[in-house]
């Protein structure tokens, strides 16, 4: 095997332990492969390794190997931050979009979105306590948000997501994870649909998948430090 497939058959396993744990199937965890800064050839490594869904976090890298790697059957997810000048090659490329937190970022890769493919599927990212970056809307926030980005028709408003600060501390890492999965379940009383919570990296993925995690976002853990 080369590293690239047992680190990513290990990450597969911790991903099932922590499933075990929580008394969920593994089946219902989506392992999202973040192989930014890496080339085209890891991805593919990993494609062989039975891969098929990969993060990228910056559009120009992305598109570069996108289009080296037409040849396989891969779902693209756009993790990184959103520029406004970039929705139109996002909402062109990419299946997923994990980072919206602006209804105007939403409007526009609606409206961008080729009509031939189907429904860009959106995750909010939302500033969970303990959350580093000043991205993601504000919890008390995203309710909004979130019914004015179900209305748009061309996006699928899939549900949330997050990325709490890092911590060594596997206690303190599952409150955030909580909370998130609090915020979806509160907003599909009010009427919503939510069935995705992607949340959980290299680091943390198991108090995510304890948590409730459905796509974990694992880069280092497969394809080494950036
Ligand atoms: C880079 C990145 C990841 C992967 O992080 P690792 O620690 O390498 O697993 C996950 N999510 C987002 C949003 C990222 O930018």
């Amino acid at each position: 095997m080369t590293t690239i497939a047992s680190n990513l058959q290990a990450v597969r396993n911790a991903v099932a332990a922590a499933a075990a744990v929580a008394g969920r199937v593994p089946d219902d965890i989506t392992l999202l492969a973040v192989s930014k800064t890496f080339p085209p050839e890891a991805v593919r490594e990993a494609y062989h390794a039975g891969q098929t869904a990969f993060g990228e976090s910056y559009v120009q890298e992305a598109l570069g190997k996108i289009e080296a790697l037409r040849d396989l059957p891969l779902e693209w997810h756009f993790i990184g931050p959103i520029q406004s000048n970039k929705t139109r090659a996002i909402a062109e490329n990419f299946a997923w979009v994990h980072g919206v937190d602006r209804l105007k970022i939403a409007e526009r890769l609606s409206a961008q979105r080729p009509l031939n493919l189907p429904p860009l599927n959106i995750c909010l990212q939302v500033n969970v306590s303990g959350e580093d970056s000043k991205s993601g809307v504000a919890p008390d926030e995203a309710a909004g948000l979130a019914q004015a980005v179900a209305r748009l028709p061309q996006l699928r408003l899939r549900g949330l997501m997050a990325i709490p600060a890092p911590s060594d501390d596997v206690a303190a890492q599952h409150p955030p994870f909580a909370q998130l999965r609090k915020l979806r379940d509160q907003l599909n009383r009010q009427g919503l649909t939510l069935d995705t919570l992607s949340m959980g990296m290299s680091h943390d993925l198991a108090a995510a998948v304890m948590e409730g995690a459905t796509i974990v976002r694992v880069g280092s853990a497969i394809f080494g430090e950036r």
